[in-house]
């Protein structure tokens, strides 16, 4: 099987987004994690920090490298030369916006098919803004991120 890219914002990366990746790296020879930038979404992390933590908590799979990218995500699949695109979906509530996009660019780009993988029904709930909204309030996320991630997290949430 050939390559896939996984594009997130991995505002910070979770056991949500780590479970696709490794899933994906199952299935195809080479996993580029796209880390996007996403003005949208306001990050916390800067996309360097995002980076790091990414490459950090996927450094023990070989097929998987992660890379920073800003632009159209199909510019950035012919870059890699990738065949498909990894999204994970976790519920029907991510269903609209995933068809939205995944459309939108198969309309952009033919050659590349967008894969929708399912994590483990333990990280079905889980995203990145829960995460940050518990770690503002003091919960604990021990269960949700790496224990990296926690403490680059808290030292940015709490003050
Ligand atoms: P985006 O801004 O692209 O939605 P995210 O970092 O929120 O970036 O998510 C990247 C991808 O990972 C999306 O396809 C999203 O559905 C998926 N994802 C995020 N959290 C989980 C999770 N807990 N389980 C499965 N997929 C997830």
């Amino acid at each position: 099987m050939p390559t896939a890219i996984y594009p997130g914002t991995f505002d910070p990366i979770t056991y949500g987004h780590i479970d696709i990746a490794v899933r994906a790296s199952k299935i195809f020879t080479k996993v580029v994690a796209v880390v996007a930038t996403n003005p949208a979404k306001n990050p916390v992390f800067s996309m360097e920090e995002r980076v790091v933590l990414a490459r950090e908590a996927l450094k023990d799979v070989p097929q998987i490298t992660v890379v920073g990218y800003s632009g159209l995500i199909v510019n950035c699949v012919k870059e890699y030369g990738a065949s498909a695109i990894i999204r994970g979906l976790r519920a029907m509530s991510d269903v609209d916006y995933e068809f939205q996009m995944a459309y939108t660019n198969r309309n952009m780009l033919t050659s590349a098919e967008t894969v929708f993988l399912m994590p483990s029904a333990e990280y079905a709930y889980l995203n990145s803004t829960l995460v940050k909204q518990i770690a503002r309030h003091g919960g604990d996320i021990g269960g949700f991120v790496p224990e990296f991630v926690k403490n680059k997290l808290l030292g940015k949430v709490v003050c």
